[in-house]
């Protein structure tokens, strides 16, 4: 947890909690938060006794979410 910066690549945007060995900014907290709701109750209590070397891959799932979300029309399927 030494990052300055959210770690979300492209957010300049200070750091305001945890997730995993990493830190991200309020904005991306709050949006990381609604992502570990939408997973269920059942996830929500197995993330709160995980360590923070166990969330990693959490948070790496859920940022790959985020960079879908900033470049929407990338490709679209051909049917
Ligand atoms: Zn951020």
């Amino acid at each position: 947890m030494h990052d300055l910066t959210c770690m979300i690549r492209g957010c300049q945007a200070k750091v305001y909690a945890p997730a995993g060995t990493h830190s991200v900014c309020r904005a991306h907290f709050l949006s990381y938060l609604t992502w570990r709701r939408r997973k269920g109750p059942q996830m929500f209590m197995k993330y709160a006794g995980m360590t923070m070397e166990e969330r990693d891959p959490y948070v790496a799932e859920w940022a790959n979410t985020i960079r879908v979300e900033e470049a929407p029309t990338a490709s679209a399927p051909k049917a």
